[in-house]
């Protein structure tokens, strides 16, 4: 992996990052496309890191789908494409230096103990803490938290606005090492993040949640912070997030200038109508020369676009 040495010149580095659990849709190409045009318009990189953390969730192929749409989308990456998968050892080594600082527990609660005792937080049930102060009698660990008591968070987000958090509070404390031994993505992305010396994060605001959780991380291990801008994520008429699970369709990568144009409109950008007869080169041309991230609407999310 490249070095935060990049990050230190002040040149400006981004990244998709995509999960391979299924193929490239409208949502996230959208996130596709505004952190492409960001890192290309301030002269940046653009790396691509694919999260294959989580086992169960991987879709045999999706990698390679995700790859190959995003060539024929004419988006070329920088360097060589980061596995989370081959990454334990630096996840391993970042939770040991969180346990070395007294800031992590195990918990030995079941789903259904959690789902019993959790009230509703910010992104979902926020954990009470019951394991905190040391495992009940003839309880096993499963899994590993962080204890965010006192933990205050609070960032300046290129479209979303100012955000604080308590994350005692609003989050809880946080599981880093799941039960079935797979890393947490809170963690990952964290170590990760600033292993490729990453100076800018853009990405859906589905994940705005995650980001004072990841700061909070990034403070205690004596990492940097990236910028942040969260995108508005398409949803579908039901107000769903479009993903595998709500049936988004794949675009088509034969004939991608229909998405793409889309992907720009709904970014707040005005593509000319005739790009869509024109070919991806000269997309790319006309979004690097016009592309302004302060006329993407600063919304969490807006319904997605019809195409074809
Ligand atoms: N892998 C995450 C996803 O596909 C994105 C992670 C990130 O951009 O930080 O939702």
């Amino acid at each position: 992996m490249i070095t935060a040495a990049f990050a230190k010149e002040g040149k400006y580095r981004g990244r998709f990052a995509p999960s391979p659990t299924g193929p490239l849709h409208f949502g996230s190409l959208v996130a596709a496309v505004g952190s492409f045009l960001e890192a290309r318009t301030h002269g940046g990189e653009w790396l691509v890191r694919i999260e294959d953390l989580d086992p169960p969730r991987i879709a045999p192929g999706t990698e390679d789908l995700i790859l190959r749409t995003l060539e024929a989308c004419g988006m070329g990456w920088n360097g060589a494409v980061a596995h989370q998968s081959a990454r334990r050892d630096a996840y391993h080594g970042a939770l040991h230096r969180l346990r070395e600082k007294g800031l992590v527990y195990p918990c030995a609660c079941s789903r259904r103990e959690i789902a019993d005792s959790a009230v509703a937080g910010v992104d979902g049930p926020v954990y009470p803490g019951t394991c905190r102060a040391g495992l009940p009698p003839a309880k096993i660990a499963r899994a590993l938290r962080l204890d965010t008591r006192g933990a205050r968070v609070a960032f300046d987000d290129a479209l979303q606005g100012h955000i604080a958090h308590d994350l005692e509070k609003d989050f809880g404390d946080f599981v880093l090492l799941r039960a079935d031994d797979v890393y947490a993505y809170q963690l990952a992305v964290v170590v990760d993040d600033a292993e490729q010396g990453i100076t800018d994060v853009v990405r859906g605001a589905d994940l705005l949640g995650s980001t004072p959780r990841q700061i909070y991380l990034q403070q205690r291990l004596g990492l940097p912070r990236p910028r942040y801008a969260h995108l508005p994520v398409a949803v579908n008429a039901a107000g769903e997030k479009l993903s595998k699970q709500t049936l988004a369709a794949p675009f088509d990568a034969k004939k991608p200038l229909p998405a793409l144009i889309a992907a720009l409109s709904f970014l707040g950008q005005q593509p000319p109508r005739e790009l869509s007869r024109g070919t991806v080169g000269e997309l790319w041309n006309w979004a690097i020369g016009n592309w302004r991230l302060d006329r993407v609407p600063r919304a969490a999310s807006l319904p997605a676009p019809a195409y074809t």
